[in-house]
C-alpha cells in the first residue's frame, strides 16, 4: 500500500478527487449516525467497529428465545430528535410509547408511586397526593415552602446541594437520588444542574425548582410524552441504520479496532487499525493503515484518548443489566407500573437501582408473549463502585435478581417461574459525560480534520448522541473556513441545530 493510503491494500480507504473520504470510528447509533449522514453528503465513508456487531450500546438479545433490548430501551422525545432520524429510516410507523402506568420508587418503608410528572424527581406539584404519599406530610410541606426562599438559594452548585437547599433532604432522598441513578448511573451529588437537560435554563426563567418542573413537564406533554420506544425495540433503530449505510455504500468493517488516529502526510488523518482475525484469539492482529481526508472519533471519550494519544479520561459507571423471562400470571397485574427505582435507603435490602417490567412498559411486547409470560430487566451499579453482580457466577446473580426484584415487585417470585436470564456489563461514561453540554468539560479539542460524537461530547443518551453525531458530520463537511476554526466541540445543545 502506498502512504497516502490509496492502491489495492486491504487497509486503504481510498482518497477520491469528487469528494472527501471520512474514517467514522465507532458502530454505535452515534457512529451509524454520522456515517449515513457524510455519506448522504456525497463522502465516501468507512466505518471501524472494534467488535463483530453494531449498535454498541443499543444491542437486542434473546432471553428464553424473546428479544429484548439489553442496553438502551427507550428514547427522551425532548427536541425531537430521535423521531426525526426515525421518520428519515421509515420506522415512524414503529414508534410506541409507554404504557401510561407510571413508575414506582421503593424506600425503606414501602413503595409509592412516583409523583407523576416530576423532573428527575422533583415534584411539580408537591402537595398532590402522591407527592405526599412519597414524601410525608412533613417532606411535602418543606417542598412547597421553595416559593418564599430567595432565587439565589443553592444556586451555582451540584444538583444534589440546590435540591436539598431548596426542596428539603426528604426529596432528594426519596424522589431525585434514585431517579438520578436511574438515568445517569451517577449521585446527584457528583452532577451540575446542567446535567439534567432544561432544569437550568427553566429554573433561570421561573425562579423555582418546582415552577421549572411544571414547565419541563408541560413541554414533554406537548411533545407526546417524556420517553418513546419501537415496537420491535431499539435494536430496529440499529438494523435499519446498518441497512441504510450498505445501500448507500458505506464500508462496514467490524472486528476492527483502531488503535491510532493521527496526522498523516500531505494533510490527511492516518487510522491505524487492527483486524481481528478470524483464525481465534491465538493469531496475531493483522495491523492495517489508512489515510483519509477527515475523521469522526464517535467512540467512547477513553478510546477517542487513547487513539489520539491524550491522558486518559476519569473512570466510567460500570452498570450490570440482568434480564429474567419468567412465566407468572400475577405480573399481567403490573404491580409496581412500568418500573421501580430504588431509594438509597432501601439499599441494603435491595442491591438493584432499579427494576423495569418490560413487559408492562411495552404492551405491544406483552401482547406478543401471551399472558403470565413477563421479561423484567434490572440494573445493577453506579459511578465509582463496581456493579454488585461483577464477577459473580449466573446462579448467585439469578438469586440476586430473584430476590431483589420480589422485594422491588412485592411478591414472592418462585425459581421455577424463570424461564431464562440474560446478563451483561455496560460501561456507561463517566459524571462529565452524563453532564457534557460542550467541548469545556471534555477538556479535549478535536484537532484539524477530526469531529468527535457520543454522549461524552453530547449528553447521555439517543436524545443527545443523534444530533450530536450531525453535529459532528456537518463539522467534517463543512469545516470552518479560517485557520482561527473551532478546536473544541461547539455543541451546547446538539438538539437545537438545524436540520
Ligand atoms: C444499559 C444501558 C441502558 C441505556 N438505556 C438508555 C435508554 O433507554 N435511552 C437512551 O436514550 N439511552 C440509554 N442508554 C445510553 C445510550 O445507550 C448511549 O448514550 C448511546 O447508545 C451511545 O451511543 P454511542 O454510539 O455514542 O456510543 P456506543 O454505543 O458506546 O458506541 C461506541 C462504539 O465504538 C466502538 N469502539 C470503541 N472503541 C473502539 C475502537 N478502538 N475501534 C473501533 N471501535 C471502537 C464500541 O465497540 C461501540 O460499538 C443506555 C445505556 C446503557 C449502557
Amino acid at each position: 500500500m502506498r502512504a497516502d493510503g490509496s492502491g489495492d491494500a486491504p487497509g486503504g480507504l481510498r482518497r477520491r478527487a469528487d469528494g472527501i473520504a471520512v474514517a467514522v470510528v465507532g458502530g454505535g447509533v452515534s457512529g451509524l449516525t454520522a456515517a449515513r449522514e457524510l455519506a448522504l453528503a456525497g463522502a465516501r465513508v468507512v466505518l471501524y467497529e472494534e467488535r463483530d456487531r453494531l449498535g454498541g450500546r443499543v444491542r437486542r438479545e434473546n432471553v428464553a428465545d424473546v428479544p429484548l433490548d439489553i442496553g438502551a430501551e427507550a428514547f427522551a422525545t425532548r427536541g425531537g430528535a430521535v423521531a426525526e432520524l426515525l421518520t428519515e429510516l421509515g420506522l415512524d410507523g414503529q414508534i410506541v410509547n409507554p404504557a401510561p402506568l407510571g413508575s414506582w420508587v421503593v424506600a425503606d418503608d414501602g413503595a409509592m408511586p412516583l409523583p407523576a410528572a416530576g423532573t428527575v424527581g422533583i415534584p411539580a406539584a408537591p402537595l398532590a397526593r402522591d407527592a405526599v404519599r412519597a414524601l410525608g406530610i412533613g417532606g411535602s410541606l418543606r417542598a412547597a415552602l421553595e416559593p418564599l426562599l430567595p432565587r439565589s438559594v443553592g444556586r451555582g452548585a451540584t444538583l444534589a446541594r440546590l435540591v436539598r437547599a431548596r426542596l428539603g433532604s426528604r426529596v432528594l432522598d426519596r424522589l431525585v437520588r434514585p431517579v438520578v441513578l436511574g438515568v445517569h448511573s451517577a449521585d446527584p451529588a457528583d452532577l451540575p444542574v446542567e446535567a439534567v437537560p432544561g432544569l437550568a435554563e427553566a429554573f433561570e426563567r421561573r425562579g423555582t425548582l418546582i415552577s421549572a418542573a411544571r414547565e419541563l413537564r408541560d413541554s414533554r406533554a406537548a411533545a407526546g410524552g417524556a420517553v418513546a420506544g419501537l415496537r420491535d425495540g431499539m435494536g430496529e433503530l440499529v438494523d435499519a441504520l446498518a441497512d441504510e449505510l450498505e445501500r448507500l455504500g458505506v464500508e462496514v468493517r467490524t472486528s476492527a479496532r483502531v488503535r491510532r488516529v493521527e496526522r498523516g502526510e500531505a494533510d490527511g488523518i492516518r487510522i491505524l487499525a487492527a483486524a481481528r482475525s478470524t483464525a481465534g484469539p491465538a493469531a496475531d492482529d493483522a495491523e492495517t493503515e489508512a489515510l483519509a481526508d477527515a475523521a469522526i472519533l464517535a467512540v467512547p471519550e477513553r478510546a477517542a484518548r487513547q487513539m489520539l494519544g491524550a491522558p486518559d479520561a476519569e473512570p466510567e459507571a460500570r452498570i450490570e443489566i440482568v434480564a429474567l423471562a419468567i412465566d407468572d400470571p400475577r405480573l399481567d397485574a403490573a404491580p409496581r407500573g412500568t418500573g421501580a427505582l430504588v431509594a438509597a435507603d432501601a439499599v441494603p435490602r435491595i442491591r438493584a437501582k432499579a427494576l423495569t417490567h418490560v413487559t408492562a412498559k411495552w404492551p405491544a411486547r406483552a401482547a406478543s408473549l401471551g399472558p403470565g409470560r413477563h421479561l423484567l430487566r434490572l440494573s445493577y451499579g453506579r459511578l465509582g463502585s463496581a456493579p454488585e453482580t461483577a464477577g459473580l457466577p449466573d446462579e448467585e446473580v439469578l438469586a440476586l435478581a430473584l430476590r431483589d426484584a420480589s422485594r422491588i415487585l412485592g411478591m414472592e417470585l418462585d425459581p421455577a417461574s424463570v424461564r431464562g436470564m440474560l446478563r451483561r456489563e455496560w460501561d456507561n461514561g463517566s459524571v462529565r459525560a452524563s453532564a457534557a453540554t460542550g467541548s469545556d468539560r471534555t477538556g479535549l479539542s478535536e484537532p484539524p480534520g477530526v469531529a468527535f460524537a457520543g454522549d461524552w461530547v453530547g449528553g447521555t443518551g439517543l436524545a443527545s448522541v443523534i444530533p450530536a453525531a450531525r453535529a459532528a458530520a456537518r463539522r467534517i463537511l463543512r469545516p470552518a473556513p479560517t485557520p482561527a476554526a473551532p478546536a473544541h466541540v461547539p455543541a451546547p445543545h446538539p438538539e437545537g441545530g438545524p436540520r
